[in-house]
């Protein structure tokens, strides 16, 4: 044990869906034109939901399965945008300001570049309420998996988030 809490957390979230046709694919609220998209029993937005598990990760507080189990009928299609608000007002309860958001999607189709500023705006607009993010605080990167794997194949969308918090509210 430390004499004094630390001041800064850092928090790794990771997700993954199956690609189907006939859904949307939501990258961080973002509706980003696709013949496939995420399935899943919430809209399936793999961004926020490894957005959602950096954050509880880093407040020591869990997964997003256990805030809001699959299971559970209140939770189906439900806009993703909401697990991550309450991700983030449970940080701000806790004492904890983001300082920012890095995060790599992996998908092999369609190109993300045009994308990625209007996925970043996206979860900043998201977490308005709870913090105000400068425009450099989240940065949302994408690669293809030069055709291997089942994201290579197109049958899956991977992401991965980093995210630090330190601790002075908001
Ligand atoms: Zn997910």
């Amino acid at each position: 044990m430390y004499d004094q809490e630390p001041m800064i957390r850092v928090g790794l979230g990771f997700d993954s869906h199956r690609l189907v046709p006939g859904r949307k694919l939501l990258l961080g609220g973002v509706d980003v034109p696709s013949p496939f998209g995420e399935k899943a029993h919430s809209d399936g937005d793999v961004l926020l939901h490894a957005l959602c598990d950096a954050i509880y990760g880093a407040c020591g507080r869990g997964d997003i399965g256990e805030h809001f189990p699959d299971t559970d009928p209140r939770w189906k299609d439900k806009p993703s945008s909401h697990f991550l608000l309450e991700a983030g007002r449970l940080a701000k309860r806790e004492g904890w300001r983001l300082v920012n958001v890095d995060a790599t999607i992996l998908l092999e189709t369609p190109k993300l570049s045009p994308w990625k500023k209007t996925i970043a705006e996206s979860i900043r607009r998201i977490l308005a309420p709870v913090w105000e993010l400068g425009e450099s605080a989240v940065c949302i990167k994408a690669k293809t998996m030069e055709r291997c794997d089942a994201v290579g194949r197109s049958e899956a969308i991977v992401a991965h988030v980093a995210v630090l918090l330190e601790s002075g509210g908001s």
